[in-house]
């Protein structure tokens, strides 16, 4: 089945804010095997959104609407849709019930206006809005499915998930299932390099792969028939031979990225971290505590930005960052040893770099960034030499520290 999304909403268009429905909806719609052709978008004004839904008429099986749902003037798209396939608007009392009852919990009275989110078109099905007032509705309609679901996004996902695409999968045994690969340590067209092969010559699965700052992650997606096949084994033989060519620069199959990965790790072995940064400022550890539940593995973070507090917070000597430089590898090794001491974290990890875009030298270039890593009485340390914005550098520096760490904790297991 072919599907237009009718986005509704004037702060789409004057880009006051983006259009996650859309993508949410076209990501999800073709597990169902409804495939989106088209989004349009169009302001809270009645006479063009009834032009754009009688486009989508003629050229979709499936509109499904976002926004104008709510008790406001400008909430127009039920009214709209009923008036152009010539449907009456009917009061549901169930739901007319329930906003009465949700004000009056609220110790509100209701206004009449908010009556207006209890009226449907005609032989709609309603869609349950357990994250508001206004419920969504679908109606089927000469051979056409016409789907109404409010704008914010909190409130869209869950009925889309819980409703939609439940109603369309019982009418379809054909499923789609994707694996997310992602991987580090090699750019996007060096990967592409090495199957270009396996991409020319697709069919099922599909691969795209996708490239985001320092990383890069293919998807592999299968049709399958869910009542003959599984999507397990159309899968495996490309799965193979990924792994095979690509092997090296994988660090998931679940689409996680490397920070979780790393928490994942750092949790099941039970073991805590501490970092010194200076070029990332704060960043590697506001990853990591991105994360809920990171308490559990992370300790503590210094950072040490100045040399006076390399000197004064981590006992760096004065005669190594005179003789070296706060950019080398002697001062990051004393950086992980001023952490051991500091903490008693069993990994700890340091970072000095030039972020640019002042302060490189022919030498030491901007991008030029010194990891130090502290583990079992052991410390490794990495030069990287990077290139791009200040931004870039420091979020690639992290991303570079967090997979050390992982390599470092598997190298372990693999000894
Ligand atoms: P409400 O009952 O909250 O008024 P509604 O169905 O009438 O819901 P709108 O008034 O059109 O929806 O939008 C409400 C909010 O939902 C917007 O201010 C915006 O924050 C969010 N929103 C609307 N459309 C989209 C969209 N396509 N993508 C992302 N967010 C959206």
């Amino acid at each position: 089945m072919i599907a237009e999304i009718l986005s509704v909403g004037t702060e789409l268009l004057m880009g006051q804010i983006v259009n996650t429905n859309a993508q949410f909806i076209s990501e999800h719609f073709p597990e169902t095997d409804v495939y989106v052709y088209y989004h349009t978008v169009v302001g809270d004004n009645e006479k063009r959104l009834k032009e754009c839904l009688l486009i989508a008429l003629s050229r979709a099986d499936v509109v499904i609407t976002t926004g104008g749902l709510g008790p406001t003037q400008d909430d127009l798209t039920k009214e709209v849709v009923s008036m152009a396939i010539g449907k009456k608007m009917v009061v549901n009392e169930e739901v007319l019930k329930g906003i009465n009852g949700f004000f009056a919990k609220k110790g509100r009275r209701m206004t009449k206006n908010n009556a207006k989110q209890a009226y449907f078109p005609e032989d709609s099905i309603l869609i349950t809005n357990k994250m508001g007032t206004a419920p969504g509705c679908l109606i089927e309609y000469q051979n056409k499915i016409i789907i109404m679901l409010p704008g914010p996004p909190r409130e869209m996902q869950p009925m889309f998930m819980e409703s939609v695409i439940p109603y369309f999968s019982k009418n379809t045994s054909h499923k789609l299932h994707s694996v997310f690969i992602r991987l580090f340590g090699i750019g996007e067209s060096s990967m592409e390099n090495k199957i270009s092969d396996l991409i020319k010559t697709q069919t099922n699965p599909t691969i795209a792969p996708y490239a985001k700052s320092g990383e890069v992650t293919l998807r592999v997606t299968a049709k399958y028939n869910a009542k003959s096949e599984s999507y397990k084994n159309i899968m495996k033989p490309v799965l193979d031979e990924i792994d095979k060519r690509l092997g090296e620069y994988i660090y998931s199959y679940d689409n996680i990225d490397l920070k979780e990965v790393v928490f994942l790790l750092l949790r099941d072995k039970h073991l805590t971290v501490s970092f010194a940064e200076s070029c990332t400022g704060g960043l590697l550890s506001k990853y990591l505590t991105d994360i809920s539940g990171s308490s559990e593995v992370f300790d503590s973070s210094f950072i040490t930005y100045s040399n006076e507090s390399k000197i004064i917070q981590l006992g760096v000597s004065k005669k190594t960052l005179i003789k070296h430089g706060e950019v080398s590898e002697q001062t990051v090794s004393e950086m992980v040893s001023g952490l051991q001491k500091k903490t008693t974290s069993n990994l700890v990890l340091a970072i000095t770099g030039i972020a640019g875009p002042s302060g490189g030298s022919r030498k030491k270039p901007v991008g030029t960034v010194y990891l130090g890593l502290g583990y079992k009485k052991k410390i490794h340390t990495q030069k990287l030499n990077l290139w791009g914005s200040r931004d870039r550098i420091r979020h690639v520096t992290c991303l570079h520290a967090f997979n050390f760490i992982r390599k470092t904790l598997l190298q372990e297991e693999n000894v």
